[in-house]
């Protein structure tokens, strides 16, 4: 198999090794095997840089944020409002009124839904999503179907898991008031044809919701460039900390917009009788923030960048290549998700082993894969499965990660025959 492997440590090409030695995590044995982690699509692990932001922050710099003149409230205010045009800069959004700092995608989609969708949505009006999308991007609309009446529709997918255009197209009708879709489905890795989707949609004059949890660490995203009307990621999957997330908006989009959790931070006056509403984007950004979150988000944007994104794109897609190919030849294992355009994500299943029980034996071995539906049940069903196992790849994982991951299989075979 050594023959197979992509040359990654050639001198001036991306260096893995020095990657890796910025995740001290991955140094770590699992059942006394070093770990091999390729849960990637779940959460990443996080870099030095960002475990050192967070703790400078939280060292040095603690406050709450806008409310203070002390010195460590203002401290805190411009770490956290420079990680908004850290943020800005990463998305090449217009202005930082346009970053509202959430919790994650799940958040960023359930403020779309309330505050955008449901005040123009009534009984025939259709929001349209794709049939791969995660429950994240699926039950919000939903929910807004039993509080309005709407109808969501659904644009189905092929047999490889890519959207089937013509029955994209055909289903944006005139009721549609809303498109909200994945960019990468992490299910299957497909890569929606966004910039397609956002041309038609806007062409019928309807917005476009893009779901960037499993884009934004693989592809660099410029949301004027996209032209999409609100852009939903999660840091955890960006190699920075859990809890919090981005919803960008389109400024005149999100002024227009009900706030959609009143509180603290996010008001400028308060009566009993009338409150007025703050300024963008803090009137999204209601109680006080996880500061510390923002600024280590701003921090591991800082770390792909520097690694640069089409560098780890590229080092990823020979690992998807080389996984693909070797996965293939294992006797019983179908890749689920085969399309022409796909980010570092091989689900699989394997004859006469659940895929719960692949898991297990893979971390016996010290490799961490997911099992499951993958929050993408509706996924699961169109393929007639109830689960995969999934091996998702990131910035830090090398050609031996897949011969490992490989070897592992081998024994899953012999132990179930
Ligand atoms: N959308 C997609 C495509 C995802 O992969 C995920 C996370 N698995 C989400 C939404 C939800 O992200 P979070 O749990 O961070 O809110």
């Amino acid at each position: 198999m050594a023959a197979t492997l992509p040359n990654v440590s050639r001198p001036g090409a991306y260096d893995v090794e020095r990657v890796r030695r910025d995740f001290p995590i991955l140094a770590r044995e699992v059942g006394g095997k070093p770990l091999v982690y390729l849960d990637n699509a779940a959460s990443a692990q996080r870099p030095l840089a960002v475990l050192r932001a967070v703790e400078h922050y939280e060292t040095h710099s603690h406050a709450n944020v806008h409310r203070g003149v002390h010195a460590l409230s203002q401290a805190a205010t411009e770490a956290f409002e420079g990680a908004r045009e850290r943020v800005r800069r990463f998305l090449n959004a217009r202005s930082t009124k346009e970053i509202i700092f959430v919790r994650g995608t799940t958040e960023a989609i359930n403020l779309v839904a309330q505050s955008y969708a449901r005040p123009r949505v009534g009984p025939g009006d259709e929001i349209l999503i794709t049939a791969l999308e995660h429950h994240a991007n699926i039950v919000p609309w939903q929910m807004l179907r039993e509080q309005t009446g709407c109808t969501l529709k659904v644009a189905p997918i092929n047999r490889r898991g890519e959207l089937i255009w013509d029955e994209f197209e055909r289903l944006l009708s005139p009721r549609t008031r809303l498109v909200a879709v994945a960019h990468v489905s992490n299910a299957l890795g497909t890569i929606l044809p966004v910039e397609r989707i956002v041309e038609a949609a806007h062409a019928r004059g309807v917005p476009v919701l893009l779901d960037g949890a499993q884009a934004v660490p693989h592809i660099a995203v410029d949301v004027r460039a996209l032209g999409c009307d609100f852009y939903a990621f999660s840091g955890h999957k960006l190699y920075g900390p859990t809890g919090i997330g981005v919803l960008y908006g389109r400024e005149e989009l999100l002024a227009e917009m009900p706030p959609w959790q009143g509180g603290g931070d996010m008001i400028l006056t308060v009566s009993f009788e009338h409150t007025t509403y703050n300024d963008l984007p803090w009137k999204f950004e209601a109680g006080t923030p996880h500061i510390s979150g923002a600024v280590g988000l701003a921090a591991a944007m800082d770390y792909v960048e520097g690694l640069g994104l089409d560098a780890i794109a590229a080092h990823e897609h020979a690992l998807l290549e080389l996984a693909t190919k070797e996965l293939s030849r294992i006797d019983g294992l179908e890749i689920i998700g085969t399309a022409e355009r796909k980010a570092a994500v091989v689900s699989f299943t394997m004859r006469d082993i659940h895929p719960h029980d692949i898991g297990t034996i893979l971390d016996s071995e010290g490799v961490a894969v997911r099992s499951g539906h993958h929050c993408a049940m509706p996924v699961m069903e169109f393929f007639g499965i109830p689960a995969t196992a999934r091996a998702s790849f990131g910035c830090y994982n090398t050609p031996q990660d897949v011969e490992r991951l490989v070897a592992a299989l081998h024994k899953a075979r012999e132990v179930f025959g």
